[in-house]
């Protein structure tokens, strides 16, 4: 394209020029994320839980500074709903997970709703998926918050590999799923631990998924109202893990 001659409107539309353009959201049943887009990283963020606000308000925070592409998913409540029922956001990136979250929060819906919520999901999923994926090479970060009952004692069992540097601070940790960032990461002051099989039950988590499609994942647990801790090691992986 010459500089003489200004691009039509039908080459800004096919290179995608218009940045107004391009969703500001993306949702899957009731759960709806706001984008974040900055410059061109391979990066991507997400906040999945709408009630762990010390991750979200990070990870805002952080990429106003950082490139990459963040997902933060809306509302304040962890569960969403989908016709009607609720589920666990971080368990609907594969069907058996979802029932699984559907019909452990939904003790008493009929069948019919369960498999009306599902066909819903099953329409969806594959898009958010595809969002949610770093391009090759790339990298997906998930902020998490916990509380007392949830630390990294639940995954020390299931995981392939740990390095358990802080063992006083147990709710402050990353579990990884690709052994080449668990060799930089068990170099850091910080607990860690590698999911690189996906395991025999397939729970829908995002973790799994990344697992079983070979991409790599990095999830950051801190317990809630930890934002400098947070943040700290939120920059130790910037730094360190390219
Ligand atoms: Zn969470």
């Amino acid at each position: 394209m010459s500089a003489a001659r200004p691009p039509s409107r039908r080459e800004l539309l096919a290179f995608g020029w218009f940045p107004f353009f391009r969703p500001k959201h993306i949702s899957l049943a009731g759960a709806r994320f706001r984008i974040l887009r900055k410059g061109h990283s391979n990066r991507r963020y997400l906040v999945i839980h709408g009630n762990e606000e010390t991750a979200r308000d990070v990870l805002v925070r952080h990429m106003e500074t950082h490139e990459g592409t963040g997902y933060v998913v809306q509302g304040n409540t962890r569960n969403v709903m989908v016709e009607g029922l609720l589920l666990d956001p971080n368990r609907m990136f594969s069907r058996v997970g979802a029932e699984a979250s559907l019909r452990r929060l939904n003790r008493d819906a009929a069948d019919a709703s369960v498999h009306r919520a599902l066909h819903v999901l099953d329409h969806g999923r594959k898009r958010l998926v595809h969002a949610l994926t770093p391009p090759r090479g790339g990298l997906t970060f998930a902020l998490h918050n916990n509380s007392e009952s949830y630390s990294v004692e639940n995954e020390v069992a299931i995981s392939d590999r740990t390095s358990l540097r802080e063992p006083r601070n147990p709710h402050a940790f990353f579990l990884c799923t690709d052994p080449r960032d668990f060799e930089v990461l068990s170099t850091s002051p910080y607990n860690v631990v590698l999911q690189q099989k996906a395991p025999p039950t397939d729970d829908g988590s995002l973790s799994r998924l990344a697992a079983s499609q070979g991409f790599r994942y990095v999830n950051l647990e801190v317990a809630l109202g930890q934002a400098d801790r947070q943040r700290e090691m939120v920059w130790w992986l910037e730094w360190n893990l390219k």
